[in-house]
């Protein structure tokens, strides 16, 4: 298997295809572009019939194989097995099994209308960002020990990539975290959340000024490529090819749950901000799982719901981009985005090349195929099964209320984004899974608003807040920044 740039030119010696442990720790290709398989591996009817027995670590052995061809299939098997046991994805529900890692639980059955939530959100940071991050973190520490290699993964967060991240890479030989987020910004549980962490190879650092302004750093310290070099930095964000075939696994699970047989099909829908997990959904379905439709839900930041209502990207600038109650989805733009418009161009990299440089000097491109406009694949979006919808602050607060009233469950303010997005898809015959992305314990003050109670915490969260935090806290100061990571790599 291997792996292209969605900007690639054909024949450059520079942009070689490149096998899964070559990409396995960077992020963007040398181009500017995305990395994406040759091809889509192709599942056979047989094969998802066999599936169907398999525990969630065995079903994503099979699936990886077929992407991480170069790593030796009994260490794929190990590391599988090691990532997806009940004890990392113990915080589920009562009623649940966590040895199913992402039980299903069927909301609704009205007549031939079906609503299932498929729980992503069990791991140590009750979001689904563990849910490739734990594989992420073996996958590292396996490929740096095979080479004698460290690593120092540097980034900014306003809450759950860092923390997942952390829990994911703590204790982990080879790899060290430095993870800068705004000083006070974050709520109370998502700080304790990270530095209550002690591991020796856990740095927080929080950084006087906005997200905005820990972002900057993380810019300019990456641009400084000679200090980026001595100090062996690397990313961890969301177009790390890795963690988007990590997500793949679950739409197969998903859809095996809820199905008896291949014949039948189901409809996905997905809280959206990134574009990195629905990107794996779609990929899914390009490998031949019977994926009716893929619902991308957005809240106000809805630069993904305008293009799939209408084929124009725009992406936004800081001002335009609001600070929700769904945080995890306030994005300007959608980073895996280009993945699928790769494939909607019918895999032209000079196209996608043209196009995302127009992002660049213009904020946009239209597909709509009207006068004016860029091109007409929007056209062609239903047959990848794309739609999409929008929630506001005061769709979540009523959602999450009725989601109480009628299930008798607590859910948190992006799975309500996804959940108010998919009734208005159901379909006769077609189960929809709506992807629960963290808990609601997470997003306690906006669960307060709609309900007047707090959330449910699960075991071990009770009294997070009051554990000793091992932090530092820093201007926002490049030079600074950068003699604390040397200091503390000793590089
Ligand atoms: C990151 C995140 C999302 C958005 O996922 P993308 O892959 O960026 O589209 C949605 N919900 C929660 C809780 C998240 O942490």
């Amino acid at each position: 298997m291997h792996y292209v740039s969605t900007r690639a030119d054909q024949g450059a010696a520079s942009q070689a295809p490149q096998q899964f442990s070559d990409i396995l720790l960077g992020g963007l290709a040398p181009d500017g572009g995305l990395y994406l398989p040759a091809e889509y591996p192709q599942v056979t009817g047989a094969e998802l019939d066999a599936w169907r027995k398999l525990s969630y670590a065995d079903l994503a052995y099979e699936i990886l194989r077929k992407f991480a061809t170069d790593i030796p299939e009994a260490d794929l098997r190990k590391l599988t097995k090691k990532t997806y046991t009940a004890e990392v994805y113990r915080n589920t529900r009562k009623g649940q099994k966590a040895a199913e890692i992402t039980p299903l639980r069927v909301l609704e059955q009205n007549g031939d209308k079906t609503l299932i939530l498929q729980a992503l959100s069990n791991g140590p940071t009750l979001a689904f960002k563990d849910m490739a991050m734990q594989l992420l973190g073996n996958l590292f520490e396996y490929a740096l020990a095979k080479n004698g290699a460290e690593l120092n993964i540097f980034g900014a967060t306003s809450g759950d990539t860092g923390s997942a991240a952390e829990y994911a890479m703590r204790g982990k030989k080879g790899i060290r975290v430095f993870m800068l987020s705004p000083h006070k910004k974050m709520s109370a549980f998502q700080s304790a959340q990270m530095f209550s962490l002690q591991d020796p190879n856990i740095f927080n650092i929080a950084v006087e000024g906005v997200f905005d302004d820990c972002q900057d750093m993380v810019k300019a310290v990456s641009n400084d490529l000679p200090f980026k070099a001595a100090q062996k930095i690397g990313t961890v964000n969301s177009i790390n090819w890795a963690r988007v075939v990590a997500q793949v696994v679950y739409y197969f699970r998903g859809y095996l749950a809820a199905t008896t047989e291949n014949t039948q099909k189901v409809s996905f829908t997905v809280p959206s901000g990134n574009f990195g997990n629905i990107c794996a959904g779609h990929i899914a379905r390009m490998m031949g799982l019977p994926i009716d439709r893929l619902i991308a839900a957005t809240n106000e930041n809805d630069v993904l719901d305008e293009f799939f209502r209408t084929g124009v990207y725009r992406v936004r600038k800081s001002a335009e981009t609001y600070h929700t109650s769904s945080p995890s989805m306030d994005i300007s733009k959608a980073s895996n985005f280009e993945r699928f418009v790769y494939d909607l161009v019918g895999r032209d990299a000079a196209r996608v090349r043209q196009l995302f440089h127009k992002v660049e000097t213009e904020g946009g491109f239209d597909l709509s195929g009207k006068p004016g406009s860029d091109g007409d694949e929007f056209k062609r979006v239903s047959e990848y099964g794309f739609a999409s919808g929008k929630s506001t602050h005061k769709d979540r607060l009523d959602t999450i209320r009725d989601v109480a009233d009628d299930y008798d469950i607590t859910i948190d303010t992006h799975t309500a984004d996804g959940i108010k997005v998919a009734r208005q898809y159901m379909a006769p015959g077609v189960p929809m899974i709506v992807l629960e992305t963290a808990l609601a314990a997470k997003f306690n003050e906006t669960i307060l608003d709609a309900l007047g109670v707090d959330a449910e915490r699960p075991a071990g969260f009770e009294d997070i807040e009051s554990l000793p935090q091992k932090f530092v806290v820093m201007p926002a100061d490049v030079a600074k920044m950068k003699s604390y990571i040397a200091s503390n790599t000793g590089l």
